[in-house]
C-alpha cells in the first residue's frame, strides 16, 4: 500500500517535470510515434486507463515495448528536458501505465470489408500489422510456423528483460478476434506463388531474420555449446535449468550480452565474451554493454576462436589475438587473427551469437516480383506484396517492427481501396 503511494507519487512528480512540448522531440523519435506527451499529461492528472489507451493506440505493444525499448537511444535521448536536467523517465512511465490499467477499448469498423489478407509470420511486425487491419474490418488469416505468436519477444527475448505476463497481456489485448491463424505452417516460396498470391488481395511479410549463423571451428561437434538463439530458447523453455562453470559467448551485439546475463543467472561462476574487434566497434548498445558489465560479465576483446578443445565434453576453447587489417564499412575496422598468438582457456559452454542472416525469402519474392520493398509505403514494387520488421529494416527492435507492420496495414488500406 505504501509502496503503491510512492509509486504513486513518483509517477506524478516526474509527469509533473514535462514540458508538454508542441513538437515534441520524444514523439518525432519514437518509431511508432506513441504521443509522449498526451499520455504523460493523463498520467499527471491520474488518469492511468487514458494514458494507456493513448499508448496502445500508437503502439499496440506498447507494454513490452515499456520492458524492452532502447528509450536511452530514442525518445529519452531526444527529450528537451536534457538540456535542463535529466530527461523525463518516458519508459518507466509508460510502464507504470500498462502494467497499471486494463485495456480492452478497440471498436473493429462493423462494415466488413470483403477483401482477404495473409500475413506470413506472427512476430511483431505481423502481429501490428494485423491489429491495424482488423480494426479497419479486414478478413485477415496468419501462417505463423511456431504454435506460438510473438516471434521472437517470446522465443528468445530472456524475461529478466520482461516478463511472461507482459508479453502474454500484450497479445490479449490485441485485436486478433476473427482472424484465422495457421500455427505449425512454413510458408514457402511455392505457397506464396501457389496460394497466398492467387488466394488473396494482399499479403504481409513479416517472417523476421533467418537462422543463426553457424560458427566454423574446429571441435565443432563437442557438447556444450549452442548458438545463441537455440540457448535462449531452451532457457525460456526450462530446457537448460542451469550452466556450472565457465561460460564464454562469442560475439559482441545486444544478443550476446543477453547469452552472457543468462549464463551469469543459471550460475555459471564466470561469464566472458570474446569479441574479434576492440570495444569501439561493438554493435551492442552502450546501455546493454554496462549493463552486461555492471552483473559481472568480463570481455575479452580483439580475440577470436580457433577451436573447441575436449573429448565428448567441451573443456577449453582455443582463442588467437586478432588486429585491424584494414576497413569494411560502417566506420568499422575489420580485425584478422594474428598467428602465434594462440591461447587456450577453460570453457564448460560456449555459446555462438555470430548474428543472423537475411531472410532469403524476402529477396525470391522481390525478384518475382520485379521490385524493391519502397521504404515509405513498404510495398513490394507495384505488386501486392507489402514487407516490414526485422526481414527489411536494418535497425532490429520490437517498436521499429510494430511501427513498420502499422505503416505498411495502412499502405495495404489505401491499395486496396483504390481498387
Ligand atoms: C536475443 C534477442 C534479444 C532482443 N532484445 C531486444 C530488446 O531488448 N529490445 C528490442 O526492441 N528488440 C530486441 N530484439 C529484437 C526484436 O526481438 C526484433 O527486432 C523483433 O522481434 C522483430 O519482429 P519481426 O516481427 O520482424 O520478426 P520476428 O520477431 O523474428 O518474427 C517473425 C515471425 O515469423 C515467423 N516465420 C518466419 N519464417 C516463416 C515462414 N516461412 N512461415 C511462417 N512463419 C514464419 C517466425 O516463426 C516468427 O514468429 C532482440 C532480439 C533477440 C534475438
Ligand atoms: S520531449 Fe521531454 S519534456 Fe518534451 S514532451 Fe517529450 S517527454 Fe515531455
Amino acid at each position: 500500500m505504501k509502496e503503491d503511494r510512492q509509486q504513486l507519487q513518483w509517477v506524478t512528480r516526474e509527469a509533473s517535470r514535462c514540458l508538454f512540448c508542441y513538437e515534441a522531440p520524444c514523439k518525432e523519435a519514437c518509431p511508432s510515434r506513441v504521443d509522449v506527451p498526451q499520455f504523460i499529461r493523463m498520467l499527471r492528472w491520474g488518469d492511468i486507463k487514458g494514458a494507456k489507451r493513448v499508448i496502445k493506440r500508437d503502439n499496440c505493444l506498447g507494454g513490452i515495448c515499456a520492458y524492452v525499448c532502447p528509450s536511452e537511444e530514442l525518445c529519452e535521448k531526444h527529450c528537451t528536458f536534457r538540456k535542463l536536467g535529466d530527461p523525463i523517465p518516458i519508459a518507466r512511465l509508460q510502464k507504470f501505465a500498462c502494467d497499471n490499467a486494463e485495456y480492452s477499448g478497440y471498436e473493429v469498423l462493423t462494415d466488413k470489408v470483403n477483401k482477404k489478407i495473409a500475413i506470413v509470420g506472427a512476430g511483431p511486425a505481423g502481429l501490428s500489422c494485423a491489429h491495424e487491419l482488423r480494426l479497419l474490418g479486414y478478413q485477415l488469416e496468419m501462417f505463423e510456423q511456431e504454435k506460438f505468436l510473438g516471434g521472437t519477444v517470446t522465443r528468445e527475448i530472456p524475461n529478466f528483460k520482461v516478463p511472461n505476463e507482459v508479453i502474454d497481456r500484450d497479445f490479449r489485448e490485441l485485436c486478433t478476434e476473427e482472424i484465422m491463424i495457421h500455427h505449425g505452417v512454413s510458408v514457402s516460396r511455392e505457397f506464396i506463388e501457389n496460394v497466398l498470391s492467387a488466394q488473396f488481395d494482399a499479403v504481409f511479410l513479416g517472417m523476421g531474420l533467418a537462422q543463426a549463423r553457424r560458427a566454423q571451428v574446429a571441435g565443432e561437434n563437442l557438447r556444450g555449446q549452442y548458438d545463441a538463439e537455440t540457448f535462449l530458447k531452451m532457457v525460456k523453455e526450462g530446457q537448460i535449468g542451469k550452466l556450472l562453470g565457465v561460460c564464454v559467448t562469442v560475439g559482441g551485439g545486444n544478443t550476446a550480452m543477453d547469452c552472457a546475463r543468462t549464463a551469469l543467472r543459471l550460475g555459471a561462476i564466470r561469464s566472458i565474451v570474446s569479441y574479434r574487434r576492440s570495444r569501439r566497434e561493438m554493435p551492442a548498445d552502450e546501455a546493454e554493454f554496462i549493463k552486461a558489465m555492471k552483473e559481472g560479465v568480463e570481455f575479452l576483446w580483439q580475440t577470436e576462436p580457433s577451436t573447441l578443445n575436449g573429448s565428448g565434453e567441451l573443456q577449453a576453447i582455443t582463442l588467437a589475438r586478432t588486429e585491424p587489417s584494414g576497413e569494411c564499412g560502417q566506420d568499422r575496422r575489420s580485425f584478422s587473427a594474428v598467428s602465434g598468438t594462440d591461447f587456450i582457456y577453460p570453457a564448460n559452454a560456449v555459446i555462438w551469437s555470430l548474428g543472423k542472416d537475411r531472410n532469403s525469402m524476402l529477396n525470391d519474392v522481390a525478384v518475382a516480383c520485379q521490385g524493391t520493398v519502397d521504404k515509405e509505403t513498404l510495398r513490394i514494387g507495384s505488386s501486392k506484396f507489402f514487407a516490414g520488421g526485422d526481414c527489411i529494416s536494418s535497425r532490429q527492435t520490437v517498436v521499429e517492427a510494430v511501427a513498420q507492420g502499422k505503416r505498411a496495414a495502412r499502405s495495404m488500406h489505401a491499395y486496396l481501396s483504390a481498387r
